[in-house]
């Protein structure tokens, strides 16, 4: 039964998890499904995301119409200044969601420190850890390995570059084992 599991998608998400530096990925039917599992796999009620300024179009939907009715909000920062993330992080933050370059205004985000800030943050005891997600659509592993920066989870619409005909919909969600692990085991399979 191929909804999870079968040959053909197992040695494609191996040699894309290996592309993105990444332990495991896994393979989604569009970008927007893996936008969707990876933010929702780390929110609950009460959470709250911060993510950059103008992020692709049905991101935006997930932030802004989708989670408020699940009491997730979210703020969005201009995403040149590694400062307005840090200073947008409330307590309840769960989530850093980040595009570089970004959709609507191409901007750059400075990846490694971001994911830096985050790892001392979750290292000096906060209640909620903050999982970092990078859509990096726009360059592909060929030109961005955001996982090598130290960002949690990096997804990409195969749509685009790895297809390159659109005559295919599908995307790539890379991350440690422990986490692709977890995302499969709900996210995947029941949505
Ligand atoms: C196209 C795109 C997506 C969504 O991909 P689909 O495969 O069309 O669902 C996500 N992020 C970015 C940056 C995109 O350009």
């Amino acid at each position: 039964y191929s909804r999870g599991l079968n040959p053909t998608v197992s040695i494609l998400s191996q040699k894309l998890a290996a592309m993105d530096g990444a332990e495991d990925c896994l393979v989604f039917n569009s970008g927007a499904s893996a936008i969707a599992a990876s933010v929702l796999a780390n929110v609950k009620s009460g959470d709250h995301i911060v993510s950059v300024d103008k992020p692709y179009t049905w991101a935006q939907k997930l932030f802004n119409n989708i989670l408020p009715k699940f009491n997730v909000s979210t703020t969005y920062v201009d995403g040149r200044e590694t400062d307005n993330f840090k200073n947008a992080i409330q307590p309840n933050t769960s989530v850093i969601y980040v595009e570089s370059p970004n959709s609507w205004s191409f901007y750059l985000q400075d990846l490694e420190a971001i994911a830096k800030h985050v790892t001392f943050l979750n290292l000096s005891g906060r209640q909620t850890s903050i999982i970092t997600i990078c859509d990096n659509s726009y360059c592909s592993p060929l030109y961005q390995r955001p996982i090598e920066l130290r960002i949690d989870l990096s997804l990409q619409s195969a749509t685009k570059y790895i297809n390159g005909h659109s005559d295919v919909v599908a995307s790539v969600l890379s991350g440690s084992k422990k986490m692709i692990k977890k995302i499969f085991n709900s996210e995947l399979m029941t949505l």
